[in-house]
Parts: structure tokens; sequence; C-alpha cells
């Protein structure tokens, strides 16, 4: 599934956040939404338990980090929007970010995932609403 193509072990960083990006507001009010509370919230992906102070951290040893994702990617027309603003955990933001595999969907991300969101579901964690997307039209 994963390509081991060099270009991505630049994690995290994608053509589409060098030319666009979500404002703070549009972060903040999706972490609201994955959100159990102001300092934690779930990955849409594999729903788990991410921590705000661990945004985009580097560090390997550093639980809960996470990134914002662009649910269409702007090459595609998604825009700026809540609507297209997800939030996940650094390894499924590096499976969806990557475009030599057919994960292209959160649906598709959530099958792939499914033994750790299967299990997340088991022990009571309620799957986050998948944003629907938007398209600059
Ligand atoms: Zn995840």
């Amino acid at each position: 599934m994963m390509s081991g193509n060099g270009d991505f072990e630049i994690r995290g960083i994608s053509m589409t956040h060098t030319d666009n990006y979500f404002l703070r507001e549009v972060i903040d009010a999706r972490w609201e939404r994955q959100g159990k509370s102001e300092n934690v919230a779930i990955c849409l992906g594999c729903l788990k338990t991410l921590y705000k102070k661990n945004r985009g951290a580097v560090e390997e040893n550093k639980n809960g980090v996470w990134h914002e994702c662009y649910i269409i990617p702007v090459k595609d027309g998604g825009d700026n929007t809540l609507d297209n603003c997800g939030i996940l955990c650094k390894e499924c933001n590096t499976i969806y970010s990557d475009d030599s595999n057919e994960i292209d969907t959160i649906e598709k991300l959530r099958e792939y995932k499914s033994k750790e969101f299967n299990k997340k579901v088991k022990k009571g964690v309620i799957p986050p609403a998948i944003p629907p997307g938007h398209h600059r039209k």
C-alpha cells in the first residue's frame, strides 16, 4: 500500500499547504467537532486520541500528534472551509496525503484502519461525523 517513495519522507507537508491553508479559527472549530474536550480530540480515520498541544509535532516519541487535512485536496478543487477540514493523527495523515495509494476518502481510510477503528468503537468511542468536503466552483 505504501510506496516507499522518497517524496513522502517529508511528512505532513504536501504541496497544497504551500499555496493554501486553513485559518486558525477553522482548525479550532474542527477540533471542537472532533473533540472530547478542549485539549483532547479523536482522529477522523482511526479514532486515536489526539492532544491539542501536539499539533504537527515532529518528535517520534510524542503521543497524540495530529495534522489538519483537506478532505478534498486543493488541487482537486477543495477549499479552506470547515466542511473541507479534517483532523487526523500523524499516521492517518501520511496515508491520506499519499497520492500513490487509493485512499482518497475518509471512508476508505477508516476501512484501511478498520482494526484500530473497530477496537475504539468497542471501547465506546463515537466516530466523529465525516466532513462533507467542499468544492470551489
Ligand atoms: Zn488516525
